[in-house]
């Protein structure tokens, strides 16, 4: 900033004025200030997301899901999460489809058995927001507000941590974050 005049004391002009230093959080449609700063791969760890303290926690957890994986295994971990709803599988093969439902693992009785029966059948025509929706147990039209706070709710619900570790929590983590990415994604497109 230039040091004025007393003359133009009373104001700054504009195009003299510092640039504003706030950084929003990356997140998609969050406002808050970005103050924490991830690395955006494990293989790009000097390129960085700028997150609000809620943001980089749920990237944190994320993360640490993925850790020790390689980018193709992540790659592929994601890809078997969202693309099997597009198989064709033979009418009726309830069982071939129930081995292979990754996204319907229900460890915790969240959906009674004749609930899953048919969601499961239902589920090869979702497509992956819609199974991430249902990952999550959410509903209706999604806005970032409601997609952040259920999110808070099932992480503190199903973290591996707050669980002893259990291997079952360990797979529902995992679907949540898969879930929560995909719809993520799909507020930012
Ligand atoms: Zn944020």
């Amino acid at each position: 900033m230039k040091a004025t005049g007393t003359k133009r004391s009373w104001r700054i002009p504009y195009d003299d004025a510092p640039k504003p230093q706030v950084r929003h959080c990356d997140h998609p449609g969050c406002m808050a200030e970005g103050e924490y700063r991830a690395p955006k791969a494990r293989d790009r760890l000097s390129d960085y997301y700028w997150f609000c303290l809620d943001h980089v926690r749920a990237y944190n957890a994320a993360w640490d899901f993925y850790k020790g994986m390689s980018q193709a295994q992540i790659e592929d971990e994601i890809r078997r999460s969202t693309t099997w709803q597009r198989e064709t599988w033979p009418l009726g093969a309830k069982t071939a489809h129930r081995r292979f439902n990754f996204g319907l693992h229900d460890p915790f009785g969240v959906f009674d058995d004749d609930e899953v029966g048919e969601k499961q059948a239902k589920a090869r025509m979702e497509t992956p927001e819609e199974a991430a929706m249902r990952v999550m147990a959410l509903d209706g039209p999604l806005t970032l507000a409601i997609l952040k706070r259920r999110y808070k709710e099932l992480v503190k619900r199903h973290h591996p941590d707050a669980n002893g570790g259990d291997k079952d929590s360990e797979e529902k983590f995992k679907e949540i974050n898969q879930a929560y990415t995909t719809l993520l994604a799909s507020l930012n497109a």
